[in-house]
């Protein structure tokens, strides 16, 4: 089995809100991806901005920023031998109406509710996935991981814990 590659997935605020949707998403997480780290946040607005800055003067920024600060996000540091690309791609397009059309099954597809509003976020990029982890969870230390606690991931032993929503070494 190759090595386990990381990825941030952000279920967003009308979706967390959304018992149908969440458990759903969640399912889908636990039953194709370990799961590393689980957290539920509420960010303000300044938090918002600075984690979407790549985005600053585009249209619907303002807009992006005051929804991600609306309600609790869910974070989830999850990992697969194709984790960034596979999370993308469980989710669809970015354009709801888009998704509609083109994959009607994908996670966008099923619970997104506009082009903003579209259910969860997933870094695009080794690169932001390292940037956009330590940036919810600055004490992660990719290193450390990679060195000592991703072969137990990959091989196990391992369990999920229901209550954390996270999987975790079997002593
Ligand atoms: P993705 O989340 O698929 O990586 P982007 O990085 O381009 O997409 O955009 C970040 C987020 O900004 C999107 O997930 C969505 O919430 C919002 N967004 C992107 N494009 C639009 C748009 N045309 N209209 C409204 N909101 C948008
Ligand atoms: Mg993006």
């Amino acid at each position: 089995m190759q090595k386990l590659q990381l990825t941030l997935a952000i279920i967003k605020p009308h979706a967390v809100k959304n018992p149908i949707a969440l458990s759903y998403i969640r399912n889908v997480i636990k039953n194709k991806f370990v799961v590393i780290k689980t957290k539920r946040v509420s960010l303000d607005k300044e938090t918002a901005e600075n984690f979407y800055k790549e985005h600053v003067g585009k249209f619907f920024y303002n807009r992006l920023v005051t929804f991600m600060a609306s309600g609790c996000i869910d974070l989830h540091v999850i990992g697969h031998s194709n984790a960034i690309e596979l999370w993308r791609r469980l989710l669809g397009p970015t354009k709801v109406y888009k998704a509609q059309f083109e994959e009607p099954y994908c996670l966008r597809s099923l619970f997104g509710i506009s082009d903003t509003r579209n259910v969860a976020h997933g870094s695009d990029s080794p690169t932001s996935a390292e940037r956009e982890i330590k940036f919810f969870f600055p004490d992660f230390s990719f290193y450390d991981w990679h060195h000592n606690d991703e072969v137990v991931y990959r091989k196990g032993p391992i369990i999920f814990n229901d209550f954390l929503f996270q999987h975790v070494r079997r002593l």
